[in-house]
């Protein structure tokens, strides 16, 4: 958006969902930037539903700050992603340099709770040097908004604003695999479960069963912008593994859970090295696919 392009008409979104629909897709994923920003959403997710897509979105919850679209694109949305990186006001105006960033964070609980009627509600938090400290009262500030079934953590993806200011946010893989013990404890209260994302299996050890590259699916990804001089390029990515561009390194070739892990981002590697990267036996990786039971429940028979 802020590279001047536009929203995708509606009637293309509808074209591309029916001809993806007839090919047997039937899950379909709204992430962004921000979907529900996009001033016909709520038809574009109504039409999604109406073709027979099991209709997730991942938002930040600003397009559900308002009662009353809240209350009609809720109606069309089995499964929400709502993303939480604060848990008071100071700390969502440092994080995103919006004003109205908790408020509405505030009312799109508010307005979850009276009109969603969710098969999966999960809450994510992205960790970076701005919350890393503010982890477990995020997470308490989750749960006494709301019941999510999930609570996805997530290390900070250089892109976009991730990426210019990676050096100065992210913060070291192993500083974050030290907020996971409060913060479970937390959920195992609460009767949630917890998911790791961006984080290699070697550095997360024990905390590996809760690898979300151990439950990825198989998905096609579009993508609509800008790509060198030309504007307005629509493009289809199939993923078998986890996306985002992380990469595995020389310490990976000799490591039992190479097919399995998604490796590294490497700007992460630039900043701090490999030393936290640890090959994995065949042992500890066949221990870890054994007590990894939704690895089986989620994976693409193909
Ligand atoms: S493949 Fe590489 S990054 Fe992944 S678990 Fe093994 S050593 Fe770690």
């Amino acid at each position: 958006m802020l590279s001047g392009a536009r929203f995708m008409p509606l009637k293309e979104a509808v074209a591309i969902m029916d001809r993806l629909r007839t090919k047997g897709v039937g899950h379909i994923t709204f992430i962004g930037g921000e979907p529900t920003i996009h001033p016909d959403f709520h038809r574009i997710a109504r039409a999604a539903r109406l073709l027979g897509y099991t209709v997730q979105v991942t938002t930040d919850g600003t397009g559900l700050a308002d009662a009353s679209r809240a209350a009609g694109v809720l109606a069309d949305i089995d499964e929400l992603c709502l993303s939480v990186h604060w848990h008071n006001e100071a700390l969502a105006r440092e994080v995103t340099r919006f004003d109205s960033a908790f408020s509405d964070t505030e009312a799109a609980f508010e307005n979850i709770k009276r009109f969603g009627r969710l098969r999966l509600f999960m809450c994510h938090s992205v960790i970076c040097s701005l919350n890393l400290a503010a982890v477990p009262d995020i997470c308490e500030y989750v749960f006494s908004k709301a019941r999510p079934g999930v609570l996805m953590l997530s290390q900070l993806i250089p892109w976009g604003r991730g990426r210019s200011s990676y050096d100065s946010l992210t913060v070291s893989m192993t500083d974050i695999v030290r907020v996971f013990p409060p913060v479970k404890r937390l959920l195992d209260v609460n009767g949630a479960r917890l998911l790791i994302s961006g984080i290699p299996l070697c550095v997360l050890g024990g905390w590996g069963r809760f690898s979300n590259d151990l439950g990825f699916s198989p998905r096609v990804v579009l993508e609509r912008g800008k790509v060198g001089a030309e504007e307005e390029v629509l493009s289809f990515k199939k993923s078998l593994v986890p996306p985002l561009n992380r990469i595995k390194t020389r310490e990976c070739a000799s490591c039992a859970l190479f097919e399995v892990c998604a490796g590294v981002f490497p700007d992460y590697l630039k900043k701090y090295g490999v030393s936290e990267l640890q090959p994995v036996s065949a042992r500890s990786a066949g221990r870890l696919l054994r007590e990894t039971t939704y690895v089986r429940e989620n994976s693409c028979p193909g």
